[in-house]
């Protein structure tokens, strides 16, 4: 991957399905190395690892370049090469005079895409450009805002998600953060993950239901497995705070289930962290006995 980034921070505007290749190969590694199944949406894949797209990895590329050109000495040829840019293509802070194929005319471009217009027009003014870190510190913000909204207008869209809509969190996902802080459970708790991160489907179960939610009703409703089930939540309630507990159960099984898959719904949001993750081992120890139930239907 780096190899076929190389230099692209001077790339002009790529077509679509250039992008498309490139983020390919990213969700087939995303996918990869959390051991998650190919049918796994690969919106999941790269929102659990918290990664951004290839393309906006390109566009911060070009934008850094942006602000190296703006801190340069006038002397430079290159510099005066790039003010004329500037002057042609940027009128009264508006973008103008369309050229697709300049790296320049991209990188002006991509500071409407980010929000950056006041910055740059603050340059044009004034000739002050932020130093390094601050450009730097901007660009990503700016990018992880755009792209955060993105996911979560996607994710929002797609029915199949809508569990892994109420798991997911805006941090990297909390039970690979478990993993490295118990990597003797890393099996268990990445069957977790998966289980997780797995599309709401239609299946039958071994006890002959077919369910419309497989995942919902291996954890919440199955009767093959109903005495487990039951030493589970006893389990967890024998660890887990009364006023907790009570606030937990007192919601409906969707949340219990984005909770046991490392969710965090209304009214248990604050438990402290050892408790959870005290649970969380629970959960993927019984999940693990379960596996062949889940492998019935599921390629786990
Ligand atoms: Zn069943």
């Amino acid at each position: 991957m780096p190899c076929s980034l190389y230099g692209c921070n001077v790339w002009r505007q790529l077509p679509l399905k250039v992008y498309e290749m490139l983020e390919v190969i990213q969700r087939y590694f995303s996918k990869k190395i959390q051991g998650l199944p190919k049918q796994t949406a690969s919106l999941v894949s790269l929102d659990n690892l918290k990664l951004r797209t290839i393309q906006a990895y390109i566009d911060k590329q070009a934008l850094l370049l942006l602000g190296r050109l703006c801190r340069s000495s006038c002397g430079y040829y290159f510099k005066q090469l790039f003010i004329g840019r500037l002057a042609q293509y940027i009128c009264n802070g508006v973008l103008n005079n369309r050229c697709y194929r300049s790296p320049c005319f991209n990188m002006f471009r991509l500071i409407q895409k980010y929000s950056l217009c006041d910055d740059v027009n603050e340059y044009i003014m004034s000739s002050n450009m932020h130093n390094k870190a601050k450009w730097s510190l901007l660009i990503n913000n700016n990018i992880q805002r755009v792209e955060s909204i993105e996911v979560m207008r996607q994710i929002s869209a797609r029915q199949d998600l809508r569990r892994y809509a109420s798991i997911r969190s805006d941090e990297f996902h909390r039970i690979w953060i478990l993993c490295q802080r118990f990597p003797h459970k890393f099996s268990a708790l990445a069957t977790l993950v998966r289980i997780g991160s797995s599309k709401m489907q239609s299946r039958e179960c071994r006890c002959g239901i077919v369910a419309h939610d497989f995942i919902r009703h291996i954890l919440m409703s199955c009767n093959i497995n109903l005495q487990e089930r039951n030493d589970l939540f006893e389990r967890i309630c024998d660890i887990i705070n009364v006023d907790y507990f009570v606030m937990l159960w007192s919601n409906d099984d969707d949340d219990i289930l984005s909770f046991l898959l490392g969710g965090m719904p209304h009214g248990v949001n604050k438990i402290e962290f050892e408790t959870w993750a005290n649970i969380m081992l629970i959960v993927a120890e019984y999940v693990m006995k379960w596996k062949p139930l889940f492998m019935y239907s599921y390629s786990l």
